[in-house]
């Protein structure tokens, strides 16, 4: 058995990874820390409560104290840190929470698995080599797309909220321990997730709630940004490639080839919606344009050529049969 740290797992993506790899791997033991903050949600992980090889604690990734005793307590062999401030609107209204937990929380867990499991620099204590810590990141950190190109692992950095400003502090973190002290490190980049248990404030939790409720369904500016959907199964079996298989002080890109404007997402989830639940008139009716989001980037998209060539990494989904998916869900959810 092998003790891992997990952060952030009753979160979006965080809550859907640890079912799946609890259920693939039978020799780890999964110690989860959250702290419950207002995104994460303990009936996200309601599946693996009875589950023996599972544990959860409530608490700050930026508490020293209590990291340095889970390290020790649980023995831990590998972390793969989910735990992050995550929504960009906040991160405009309030940055300063952004960069305690996304920075210092980041900084707090690099420091301790390199002291609990490392002689020295490049020195790895006996019973500890090649522990590894995976850090899960954003495309965001590369800033805007004009209307061509992609995002490869060698664009230059150039957030612009101050969310992907802290994730972009946080990667650099990561390779500085990597490249300083020789930590065996994982940086997966990620376009934007949908699927089961994404927090309603998201875009697509918000179409459908919204729609079903017969309020307006915000859209930002003239809903035209683009982003690159990837669905969450797809994310973390691409994590789970990266943290097993990646290479050491690698960065590997995930994203799906699936870029759609806002516009077209909530077309996309009205025409279901009128599928599922028709009414009189499409629910299209209640898309509402309103002021954009500031400072806000036009497009996002992933060039995953690395970890599909690499790794043989793929996409299961694409936008078609996920958002099904996700749409049954949430009318569970919202019904
Ligand atoms: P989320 O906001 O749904 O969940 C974040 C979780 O972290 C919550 O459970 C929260 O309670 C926990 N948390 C926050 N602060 C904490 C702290 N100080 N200590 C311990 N736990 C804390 O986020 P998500 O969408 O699941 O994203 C997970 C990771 O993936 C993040 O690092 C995010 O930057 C990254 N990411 C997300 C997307 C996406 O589309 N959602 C895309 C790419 C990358």
């Amino acid at each position: 058995m092998k003790n891992l740290l997990l952060t952030g797992t009753a979160g979006f993506i965080g809550s859907n990874f640890v079912p799946y790899f609890l259920e693939k791997y039978k020799d780890y033991v999964l110690i989860n820390l959250d702290l419950l903050t207002y995104a994460g949600r303990l009936e996200n992980l309601k599946e693996c409560q009875n589950n023996p090889r599972f544990k959860f604690i409530r608490g700050d990734i930026c508490n020293q104290e209590l990291v340095q005793f889970l390290f020790e307590e649980y023995n831990i062999q590998g972390v793969i840190h989910f735990a992050a401030e995550s929504h960009v609107d906040n991160s405009i209204k309030n940055p300063e929470i952004f960069i305690q937990t996304n920075i210092n929380g980041t900084f707090n867990l690099l420091n301790i698995a390199y002291k609990h499991w490392m002689k020295k620099p490049f020195v790895y204590k006996e019973k500890y080599q090649n522990c590894r810590f995976h850090h899960i990141s954003t495309d965001e950190v590369y800033g805007t797309l004009g209307e061509c190109g992609f995002f490869t692992e060698n664009t230059p950095y150039a957030p612009n909220s101050p969310y992907s400003a802290s994730k972009a502090s946080s990667d650099m973190l990561v390779r500085s321990y990597h490249e300083t002290y020789g930590l065996n490190t994982i940086i997966t980049n990620c376009s934007n997730n949908y699927g089961p248990k994404q927090h309603d404030e998201k875009l697509i939790p918000t179409i459908i709630r919204n729609a079903l409720a017969g309020n307006k369904i915000p859209i930002y500016g003239d809903g035209k940004n683009i982003r690159d959907w990837l669905y969450v199964l797809d994310h973390c079996k691409g994590i789970d490639l990266a943290f097993h298989d990646g290479r050491s002080g690698h960065t590997y890109n995930i994203g799906g080839r699936n870029e759609r404007t806002n516009l077209q997402i909530a077309y996309k989830v009205c025409e279901l919606l009128d599928q599922y639940r028709p009414k009189d008139i499409s629910y299209k009716a209640q898309i509402a344009f309103v002021e954009d989001r500031a400072g806000h980037d036009r497009r996002y998209a992933i060039d995953a050529s690395k970890i599909e060539n690499k790794l043989g990494w793929k996409a299961d989904e694409n936008f078609d049969t996920g958002i099904i998916k996700t749409v049954e869900w949430y009318l569970k959810k919202y019904e």
